[in-house]
């Protein structure tokens, strides 16, 4: 009997797996049809100083399906990348973002910084640094006035030729971002070895600082280190003013997060965090 159970538990196994795999290929066949269908499309989360001086723009992407407007845009991603697709839409992304920071600086004098997440799977193209540089000539857009987040995990294979190619595009001007830092295998080493402009300190930490004394002298500890390197601190997933406090307590550069605003649409954007 028991054995039968096995049994039966391994075809349902096997069952779960098999839908899995046929979800993400649909969500593969849909994503395939998106950017053809004018679906995708990129939010920003404005990034401002403690006293709320506008510097940068992080851009998010959106899927506007109806079907898949509750599925996790990183678990989005993950499939793309798993796929050929990630070349096409992360061409999409990074063009569209470059073009809006192009847009906006036009006649600005405190420039803003719009950044794109950029995950190891796109680094690690063998083209991705010429990928960049022709979308910097086609957008026309200053190189100073974008940037790129990284995360420690494309340190995780190819650790030299990636951080090659992350020098090569922080000499041309382009911002780099080490993204939520203090997780994953975070190490203090990372600081030093990739060519970083800024550390954003990733949200858990700062959910933590609330309730526990360790959790605030650990975000101390970031941005002192940050700025020991000459490195400035982003602080992600702000949500209440106490956070705000105690980081501009702290010396915090940049704050991103609820308390000052959502991502939201490009026009909304244009119409009211830029005006
Ligand atoms: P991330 O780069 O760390 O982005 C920050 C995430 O935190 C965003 O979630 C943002 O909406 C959310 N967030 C910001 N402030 C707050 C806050 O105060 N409270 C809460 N609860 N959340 C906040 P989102 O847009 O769902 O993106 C999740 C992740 O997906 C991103 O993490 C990034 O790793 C990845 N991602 C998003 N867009 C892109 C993209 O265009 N390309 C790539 N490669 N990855 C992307
Ligand atoms: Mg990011
Ligand atoms: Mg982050
Ligand atoms: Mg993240």
């Amino acid at each position: 009997k028991a054995k039968d159970q096995g049994k039966n538990q391994y075809v349902f196994y096997n069952r779960d797996l098999d839908k899995k795999r046929c979800l993400n290929e649909e969500i593969e066949q849909d994503l395939r049809n998106a950017l053809d269908k004018d679906e995708l499309e990129l939010h920003y989360q404005p990034q401002y100083t403690c006293s709320k001086e506008l510097v940068g723009l992080e851009a998010l992407l959106r899927w506007n399906n109806d079907k898949y407007r509750k599925v996790p845009i990183v678990d989005i991603i993950n499939i793309m990348e798993k796929s050929t697709l990630i070349d096409e839409i992360g061409k999409f992304i990074i063009k569209s973002a470059f073009s809006f920071a192009k847009k906006i600086n036009e006649n600005r004098e405190k420039k803003v910084i719009v950044s794109v997440n950029i995950s190891a799977v796109q680094i690690m193209k063998h083209n991705f640094v010429r990928t960049i540089k022709k979308i910097i000539t086609e957008t026309e857009v200053n190189p100073s006035y974008v940037g790129i987040e990284i995360t420690e995990t494309v340190l995780l294979q190819n650790i030299g030729e990636n951080i090659l190619k992350i020098k090569e595009l922080k000499d041309i001007g382009i911002k780099i971002s080490l993204d939520d830092f203090g997780t994953g295998y975070s190490s203090f080493s990372y600081l030093v070895k990739i060519p970083l402009s800024n550390i954003k300190i990733d949200k858990s930490f700062i959910w933590g600082m609330k309730d526990s004394e360790e959790y605030r002298t650990l975000v101390k500890l970031c941005i002192d280190t940050a700025h020991a390197l000459n490195l400035k601190v982003v602080a992600e997933g702000v949500e209440t003013v106490e956070d705000l406090v105690l980081l501009k307590y702290m010396k915090a550069d940049f704050i991103q997060g609820y308390l000052f605003s959502k991502p939201l649409p490009k026009h909304i954007i244009e119409a009211t965090v830029l005006q």
